[in-house]
């Protein structure tokens, strides 16, 4: 299975257009900007279960933050940025950037990236300047 058939089975509601094929990569609107990444070094980082201790269908094997959530770098705008890889799932699956919603795994399995198991909270105080997860971490590099 390729990259792209496996990122199209983690994100099933998304439509594709041939630039996407094309060029290897993904965009979605944020506000109006354009979020970038990879598929193939994006998927490179899932790994799928057919049987999981917890259920779990997709796990992350990427970096993830000590607060317990995925981390994957994306472009906005030009600029990498470090983001909450099930927030970024959620916001694609939804078509929303989520602004003032908390992104939430309903397991116990801080690497999972299963959407049954994402859990879309309501909290006004988030997504303001979410939805970056970090701002600490990797400042800047070759922007
Ligand atoms: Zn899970």
């Amino acid at each position: 299975m390729t990259a792209l058939e496996k990122f199209k089975q983690l994100f099933p509601h998304l439509q594709f257009t041939e630039t996407d094929f094309y060029v290897g990569r993904f965009g979605t609107c944020y506000k109006n900007e354009f979020l970038d990444f990879n598929i193939e070094t994006f998927m490179s980082k899932v790994v799928a279960f057919s049987q999981h201790p917890t259920d779990c269908e997709y796990e992350w094997t990427g970096p993830i933050h000590p607060a317990g959530f995925p981390l994957v770098g994306v472009k906005l705008n030009g600029k990498r940025r470090m983001i909450n890889v099930r927030r970024l799932i959620a916001m694609v699956s939804e078509q929303d950037d989520l602004t003032g919603f908390q992104v939430l795994h309903t397991c116990k399995n801080p690497a999972c990236l299963t959407k049954d198991h994402l859990g879309i909270l309501e909290d006004p105080t988030a997504g303001k300047p979410l939805p970056w997860a970090s701002k600490t971490g990797r400042k800047k590099q070759n922007d």
